[in-house]
């Protein structure tokens, strides 16, 4: 396609236009005779259209590279969950090509702050979890958030909300996961129907009413976010195989919250990098990107 062409490959289309140098020889031969002046002009201005031809040329290269949104990942940089994040970046790598998108990792929360937050329109917390931020990169994140400086998806550590490793809950973060706090899970994974709720939803867009994920933990919480939150998708127990009597009834797995101005998304599923071979959930990711990176 024309539009992909290398920097190379249209450099040389713009040669083979006719202000080449078998253009100029024949305009020098044509005018030389009779008049010197005459000559200088016409190659003055077919000089001039040369270097018309190139710079527009030149832009509409740099315009053709210009990515149409930036992603920062904050990826959990080694845990159980190395396999998913590891798979992600692979699976993100080629996304990023195909939807002309361009990806920054950071593994620690270290480095953000307003200025870094505001080089990018959406913000990918990669099994991140919500806690040991730095001041700094929470003040920051709050703000991105709040403010709708960028859009932001959020897998699966992101609602480990709570007292874990020695840090106390982020209050706000819990907040805006819908009021809820981390309760427990099936270490023993179990594979369920996802319900999805809202079919008219972008993120939902292609998936049908309900799709099928292998072997998850099923997060549960407290009490259900859906009173706080839109609620996209929720996992319907009864379907758990093998079964497990960790339920909470209502379960959402997957949810925005309207109360920002952000455009976010939540989405549970993220424990095994195998979720990257389940057309549904690449899916819902693709989906994701798309809404929540672009206004
Ligand atoms: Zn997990």
């Amino acid at each position: 396609m024309r539009d992909n062409l290398s920097p190379r490959e249209q450099i040389g289309n713009l040669s083979a236009l006719p202000a080449s140098r078998e253009f100029f020889g024949k305009l020098r031969m044509a005018q030389l005779p009779n008049n010197g002046s005459l000559l200088k002009t016409r190659f003055c201005q077919a000089r001039s259209l040369v270097i018309l031809l190139l710079v527009c040329g030149t832009t509409a290269l740099a315009q053709a590279q210009q990515p149409k949104f930036k992603v920062i990942v904050l990826a959990e940089a080694s845990s159980i969950h190395k396999p998913f994040v590891d798979a992600a970046k692979v699976w993100l790598a080629k996304e990023s090509i195909a939807g002309n998108f361009s990806i920054d990792y950071i593994q620690n929360t270290e480095k953000i702050d307003g200025a870094l937050l505001s080089r990018y329109q959406l913000f990918l917390q990669l099994d991140y979890p919500p806690y040991a931020w730095t001041p700094a990169a929470a003040s920051a994140f709050q703000k991105y958030i709040e403010q709708g400086r960028g859009g932001w998806i959020g897998f699966h550590h992101p609602t480990l909300l709570g007292e874990f490793d020695g840090y106390p809950m982020w209050q706000w973060f819990a907040d805006f996961m819908g009021g809820i706090r981390f309760k427990d899970y099936i270490a023993s994974f179990a594979t369920a129907k996802v319900n999805v709720e809202d079919q008219t939803h972008p993120v939902m867009r292609g998936l049908g009413a309900s799709f099928e994920v292998e072997r998850e933990e099923w997060y549960t919480y407290d009490k259900s976010p859906r009173p706080n939150v839109r609620v996209l998708a929720s996992v319907d127990e009864k379907t758990y195989v093998p079964d497990s009597p960790l339920k909470m009834g209502d379960h959402p797995v997957v949810w925005t919250n309207e109360h920002v101005k952000a455009k976010n998304v939540y989405i549970f599923m993220g424990h095994r990098g195998e979720h990257f071979q389940n057309q549904a959930f690449t899916t819902l990711f693709r989906n994701a990107i798309f809404w929540a990176a672009t206004s």
